[in-house]
């Protein structure tokens, strides 16, 4: 067994991705009985799935009404667990918020991440992060065996595989028909996200300014619709920030660049203060589904 990361040869469950889902059956399975062993792989070098990857700061689906606090989540366990460490870390900054009908969790960068290490901070959980699950072997029509890549090469013996990759890819290594929860004609727009460095003048005002024009650039017909969902954020350095760009589902990766192009064009004729394009580093998420 090579690598940096360090593992067994069998585990008893091996939870595959450590978005919300992994770290919950993961801390669940290893809470419900310290005997088992336990491997959360992913393929990143960290926790959180989509929600950090996207850099989104509102949970959704945690409330069904106008919650009295944080704490008043539908559900209690796991749910509540995740809550209750986020606001152990950011009391006054993790809050409910309205969106529209809705209320959501809001929370400052990083709290989810941590809140999610705490929740898996149990003896038993080995973690292979930076590793993929390439393949999957079966021994009398059951998954006996996981092929892994990236931070460690091994090939694992294993009794139960938990599929938290959010797209069914266990499954489909399988062979196994997955069906997506909605028709493509109802699928949500995706995400591409365009790091910029170098900006000049005030990075506050910008996460105003930016839906404000590039709806008038829609208005306008310079731009397709989902223009007007891009959003800005400030960076952690001086002069660095975010574009999250909305991307139509059908987009292709070539799609979604002439797509985020179009858009920081017309947002650098519009600000000088952006920099030149040539500039851009172009960082599409990494859940955004490409062909
Ligand atoms: C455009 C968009 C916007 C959203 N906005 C919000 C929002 O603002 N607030 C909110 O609460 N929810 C939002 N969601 C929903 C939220 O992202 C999902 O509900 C949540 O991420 C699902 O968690 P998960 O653990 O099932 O999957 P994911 O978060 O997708 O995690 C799956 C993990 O599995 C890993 N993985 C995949 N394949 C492998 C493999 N073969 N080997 C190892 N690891 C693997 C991935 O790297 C990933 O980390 C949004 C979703 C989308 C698409």
């Amino acid at each position: 067994m090579g690598g940096a990361v360090r593992c067994r040869d069998h585990y008893d469950v091996v939870v595959v991705g450590a978005g919300a889902a992994g770290v919950a059956a993961a801390a669940a399975v290893g809470a419900g009985s310290a005997s088992l062993s336990v491997a959360l792989i992913e393929s990143t070098h960290r926790l959180g799935g989509a929600v950090t990857a996207a850099m989104h700061r509102s949970l959704c689906g945690l409330y069904s009404d106008k919650p009295r606090g944080p704490l008043d989540t539908l559900n209690a366990g796991m749910q509540r667990n995740v809550v209750s460490r986020m606001v152990e870390r950011s009391p006054q900054a993790v809050a409910p918020r309205q969106m529209g009908k809705t209320w959501v969790l809001q929370f400052p960068g990083g709290v989810y991440e941590a809140a999610l290490e705490d929740v898996l901070d149990r003896p038993g959980i080995d973690r292979l992060m930076g590793c993929q699950v390439r393949e999957v072997g079966r021994t009398d029509g059951r998954i006996s065996n996981v092929r892994v890549e990236g931070a460690t090469n091994c090939q694992l013996e294993i009794r139960v595989v938990i599929d938290c990759t959010g797209g069914g890819a266990i499954l489909r290594m399988c062979g196994e028909p997955v069906a997506l929860a909605s028709p493509p004609a109802d699928r949500m727009l995706g995400g591409y996200s365009v790091r910029v460095g170098e900006i000049e003048g005030d990075l506050e005002l910008l996460p105003v300014q930016v839906p404000y024009v590039l709806t008038r650039a829609v208005s306008d017909g310079k731009l397709p619709t989902e223009a007007r969902f891009t959003m800005f954020q400030p960076g952690p350095d001086p002069g660095t920030g975010v574009f999250k760009l909305a991307v139509h589902p059908e987009h292709s990766q070539k799609d979604a660049e002439l797509f985020a192009t179009a858009v920081m064009d017309h947002l650098n004729t519009t600000f000088p203060l952006l920099p030149t394009h040539a500039r851009l580093r172009l960082h599409p998420a990494p859940w955004l589904a490409t062909d």
